[in-house]
């Protein structure tokens, strides 16, 4: 019995970065087992993308690197090791091809995410990687700084080699509970406070709620730390039941959370019109308002605004809305220029880890090998994927740091 619970390498957790490392010391040869606490794998990579999984990104290593917090640097080995080109080439392989899209994503063609967790147990499959779901790790057994074992479900297994894949905090019901940093800390890591990112954000007063559902694009939401601007971005967003989300907000939201600890007063000025500067913005409302002289103020709005945008704007706007045009002063249409251009909304929380895109912190990068990803406190100990004190962007970004620190982890502790 003991006997059969001996492996050349153990991996804890079957999301896409245990799954890649499994893969690759597999095809070194090593007898792989990866143990799954959830009941079948790959729960999270399920959801990725709603449902379409924005596999990767085309950017070149040193774009990508730049869309990497705090230390995208680390992750060159992993990248010139295993890149975007790999990891598409593998699912074709498998029966998977790529799409690439708007912003240098790659989707699959059929767009389901099934497909590439499909594609990736059929690798690990052929390769005659054994996965065992249900197995909680409770414990990595260690002998003078070496690994030689794990705990799992009432189970004992031999093992010189671990990879911690456990992935960060982020939607808990898809088993990522941040189990990994306790396995880790009790080895002697330290941990990089963990705390959700590209996450949503709630808003004090009511507009947002009124304006629920309401999808904007070609915006730009600039965010705001103590009334000095610290950011901003391009691009799409939605209004919530609590606030404000979309992919601009959750790529602003890096800012913000960070800011929210620290007690900073933080609010999000939404620019409705980006591609009018303040001169351009003016004389089109001036125009506007010379052209249609007789109308009310509330009437004409609905040129400038998305209809169900009018009365929400009209609550905050200081311009009598009865008011026909042409007694609209300068001062008024100033204040329809600046809030157009400046739509406030004060932050006042961000959403919990059950809704957040991924966790930011983590096993302090310091503490890992950047060649191997091999710990420098345990020998035989590695890392891969988003457990890892770094993360990125949306835009395919943390999956493919996923598949290349999983390769690298894999292909490390198998020639070891
Ligand atoms: C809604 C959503 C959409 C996303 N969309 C995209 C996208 O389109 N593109 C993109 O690049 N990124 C996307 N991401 C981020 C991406 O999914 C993660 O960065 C990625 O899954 C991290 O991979 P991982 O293998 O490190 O961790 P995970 O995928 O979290 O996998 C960790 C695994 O470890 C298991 N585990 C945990 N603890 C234990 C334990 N004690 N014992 C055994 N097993 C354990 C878990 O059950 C889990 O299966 C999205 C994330 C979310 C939440």
């Amino acid at each position: 019995m003991q006997k059969m619970n001996k492996f050349d390498v153990i991996v804890v957790g079957a999301g896409p970065a245990g799954l890649l490392a499994a893969g690759r010391a597999a095809e070194n040869g090593a007898n792989v087992l990866i143990l799954e606490k959830m009941e079948r794998e790959g729960r999270k990579l399920l959801i990725t993308g709603k449902g379409r999984c924005n596999i990767t990104n085309d950017a070149s290593i040193s774009e990508f690197i730049k869309h990497v917090y705090p230390n995208g640097r680390m992750l060159k080995k992993a990248f010139s090791n295993y890149y975007n080109k790999d990891i598409i080439e593998l699912l074709k392989k498998y029966g998977v091809n790529s799409t690439l899209e708007r912003g240098g994503r790659y989707f699959p063609s059929s767009n389901q995410s099934k497909d590439v967790l499909k594609a990736l147990l059929l690798w690990i499959n052929k390769l005659n990687v054994k996965v065992k779901c249900n197995s909680k790790v409770e414990l990595i057994l260690t002998k003078d700084n070496k690994v030689t074992g794990v705990k799992a479900a009432g189970s004992s297994y031999v093992t010189n080699n671990v990879v911690i894949a456990t992935g960060g905090k982020s939607y808990p019901a898809t088993g990522s509970t941040g189990d990994g940093y306790e396995l880790a800390k009790k080895l002697g890591h330290t941990l990089v406070k963990a705390r959700p990112a590209l996450v949503p954000l709630e808003t004090s007063g009511s507009t947002a709620q009124e304006l629920q559902g309401l999808n904007l694009k070609n915006v730009k939401a600039s965010v705001w730390i103590n009334g000095k601007k610290a950011g901003d971005d391009f691009g799409e967003m939605i209004f919530t039941h609590f606030g404000l989300s979309g992919p601009i907000i959750l790529t602003l939201s890096r800012i913000v959370v960070e800011e929210l600890h620290k007690k900073s007063k933080v609010e999000i000025r939404i620019d409705l019109k980006p591609a009018l500067d303040e001169q351009k913005l003016d004389s089109r409302l001036l125009r506007d308002l010379n052209d249609h002289g007789k109308k009310k103020v509330i009437n004409i709005l609905k040129y400038w605004l998305p209809s169900t945008m009018v009365p929400v704007f009209i609550k905050i706007l200081k311009v009598d809305p009865q008011k026909e045009c042409h007694q609209v002063s300068s001062k008024e249409r100033k204040q329809i220029r600046h809030l157009l251009k400046n739509l406030p909304f004060k932050i006042t929380n961000h959403r919990s880890f059950k809704e957040a895109i991924i966790t930011s912190g983590g096993i302090l990068t310091n503490e890992i090998i950047s060649k191997t990803m091999e710990s420098k406190i345990i020998s035989g100990l590695y890392f891969a994927g988003e457990i890892i004190d770094v993360d990125a962007e949306t835009g395919g970004y943390n999956l493919q740091i996923a598949y290349s620190t999983g390769w690298l982890a894999g292909d490390s502790c198998s020639k070891n």
